[in-house]
């Protein structure tokens, strides 16, 4: 199975205390699986920094690396930064580095009563502006604030845009897709309880489809709970591949080919 995870944090701390071998050992265990790309994403400078030196140093299959880098400011890290300015500046410069194909991990998340939202939407639309002053894509993070995601991100049609781990309606989604979105899923297709996730995956065009992990976070079924990691990715294939009705090599391949298209690797 060829396989490529479009979404993870192997930077994470979670990966020194819970993942024998720390985060080498999950990404050689991610190669023996067959994961040939994964885009490692930053939710601030200092782990947009990370992603950067963990995409340089990793070596996938006949010296094409395994790991890529986004970097960004997710919107619950924005407190981070006393000047907005300041901090976008510091991610023009590492956007510019090689291995960094995205603008990521950034958006709007309202699920914490004491966030403000409107640094949050000012960071997301100011690093919107970034992408497509650069020409990069965007990975976006939407959790509990659809709404006002849909409101901005409707004046960036003309940007490659990607809502990781899509949470939103599929009648969102369709209107999305017909902006030439696309949409990565995770784990979260193999739970009992994602009913509207997995009516997303289908009612989306298949060239819209990327997979990903989210790792350390949002393991699939079996391994629920427990530390996410890109092998387990052949789980969240398997859930896609039955509700495309082919079989998982299959709907990894076309996921593959999808995320190559949108990073452009
Ligand atoms: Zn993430």
């Amino acid at each position: 199975m060829h396989l490529f995870d479009a979404h993870a944090h192997y930077d994470d701390e979670r990966f020194k205390s819970e993942y024998e071998g720390g985060a080498d050992a999950a990404l050689r265990d991610a190669r023996r699986a067959g994961v040939e790309y994964i885009v490692n994403s930053g939710a601030d400078i200092k782990t947009s920094e990370a992603s950067i030196a963990l995409a340089d140093s990793s070596v996938g299959r006949n010296d094409v690396p395994l790991v890529y880098a986004s970097v960004g400011i997710h919107p619950t890290e924005t407190y981070k930064y006393e000047n907005m300015n300041d901090a976008l500046d510091a991610v023009r410069a590492l956007a510019a580095r090689g291995r960094v194909v995205a603008i990521g991990e950034i958006g709007l998340d309202y699920h914490y009563p004491d966030t403000n939202k409107d640094v949050q939407r000012e960071y997301f639309a100011a690093q919107l502006e970034l992408a497509r002053e650069l020409g990069m894509p965007v990975v976006i993070h939407d959790r509990d604030a659809h709404g006002d995601v849909y409101d901005i991100i409707k004046n960036f049609r003309d940007v490659d845009i990607m809502m990781h781990c899509y949470s939103g309606s599929a009648e969102m989604a369709r209107q999305y897709a017909a902006w030439g979105m696309r949409f990565s899923f995770g784990g979260v297709l193999t739970y009992k309880n994602a009913q509207k996730t997995r009516e997303s995956a289908l009612t989306v065009p298949r060239e819209s489809v990327l997979l990903e992990t989210d790792a350390p976070y949002l393991a699939p079924t079996p391994h629920r709970g427990k530390i996410n990691c890109s092998a387990y990715m052949t789980y969240t294939a398997a859930a896609l591949a039955s509700l495309w009705g082919v079989d998982a090599d299959e709907a990894a391949e076309t996921a593959l080919c999808n995320a190559k298209a949108f990073y452009r690797i």
